[in-house]
């Protein structure tokens, strides 16, 4: 395939148009994405997420100009990649209000691609379109990419959790802590940042997610990665203060993953995940492709007038 060789030499055209394809998803896509695979799985990705208005955007702003300045002071051609999901916004490809700041800081810089995925359909199919698309950047030979996500649900947990380190954002005020720990946000941490510590309350913040680290570490935190106590970063991501320290925890958490192998237990475990959520979607695909129309809306009248239930007309469905 003349993309994927071009995709191969960093062409930025091939890589957009490739991700195009895999967000229509269908035959093209798993074709170029059979093709793409071998290159994968050199990438240290880092999934950002958070409550909308913690500041998400504007950190992974600040963190790729602290890696770039660094890889431009050693002379190293490394490179970076900017996955924007959001999952509220039905636009695809374009531009968001956070990439269109980004831009103008960003632009220009050619060893960083940005890209927004918006939500086409399900929220399933994005989180699964956002993991190609960093396997078609990790081809490219982008060694860094970052995947911002808004922390809101499940679909949000699933796109953090493909990432090998995961930056979760809170800000001061509201509760935020509590809030994400409700949604299961903090099981998956591996780096907490307290952004807008410029505003009252954030010492409280770091407080109230030492307390919740404290009580957890004998449980879930600790199986998520072992022997691994995610540190609290203070920020002000607004004028570029505490990110040199994210940038180091990141590069500790990395190295924490190489040694102690759960690197390859994470690994392991993402590429399960991911084998059973496709099987999962193609079984639904193909039953709903050969789905007799008629009669399934004669089951959704029958159950309307209570005569069925939904699962026993799921069972009738399903037996065909
Ligand atoms: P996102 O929705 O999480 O991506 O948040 P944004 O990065 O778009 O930031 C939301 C708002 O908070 C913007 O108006 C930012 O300028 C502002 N903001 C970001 N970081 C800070 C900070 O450290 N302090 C303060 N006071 N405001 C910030």
């Amino acid at each position: 395939m003349e993309l994927i060789k071009r995709l191969l030499t960093g062409d930025r055209r091939a890589i957009a148009r490739l991700i195009t394809i895999i967000e229509n998803d269908g035959a093209k896509a798993q074709e170029a994405l059979a093709a793409l695979y071998p290159h994968t799985g050199r990438a240290h990705i880092v999934g950002v997420t958070g409550s909308p208005g913690t500041g998400k955007s504007t950190l992974v702003n600040e963190l790729a100009k602290v890696y770039r300045q660094r890889d431009r002071t050693v002379g190293d051609q490394t490179s970076l990649g900017i996955i924007a999901v959001d999952p509220t916004s039905p636009f695809s490809g374009g531009a968001l209000l956070g990439d269109r700041i980004r831009m103008r800081d960003l632009s220009g810089d050619a060893g960083i691609f940005i890209r927004s995925m918006a939500t086409r359909g399900s929220l399933g199919g994005l989180a699964r379109a956002t993991a190609d698309a960093v396997k078609v950047l990790d081809a490219a030979g982008y060694q860094t990419i970052f995947v911002e996500t808004v922390g809101a649900g499940q679909s949000e947990v699933d796109i953090a959790r493909a990432a090998h380190t995961t930056i979760v954002i809170e800000a001061p005020g509201m509760g935020d802590e509590i809030q994400a720990f409700k949604a299961g946000i903090t099981e998956i941490a591996d780096i907490f940042v307290v952004n807008k510590a410029d505003r009252e309350g954030a010492d409280r913040t770091v407080m109230a997610l030492q307390m919740i680290l404290d009580l957890d570490h004998s449980s879930h935190l600790s199986s998520q990665s072992p022997g691994w106590r995610p540190p609290i970063c203070k920020t002000i991501a607004l004028h570029g203060e505490g990110i040199g320290a994210v940038v180091e925890a990141i590069a500790e958490h990395a190295a924490h993953l190489r040694e102690s192998g759960n690197l390859q237990r994470r690994e392991r475990e993402r590429i399960e995940r991911e084998l059973r959520s496709i099987i999962t979607q193609e079984m639904a695909r193909n039953f709903f492709e050969g789905l007799d129309e008629a009669r399934f809306d004669s089951l959704v009248d029958n159950i309307i007038r209570r005569k069925l239930d939904p699962y026993s007309a799921a069972v009738l469905l399903l037996k065909g």
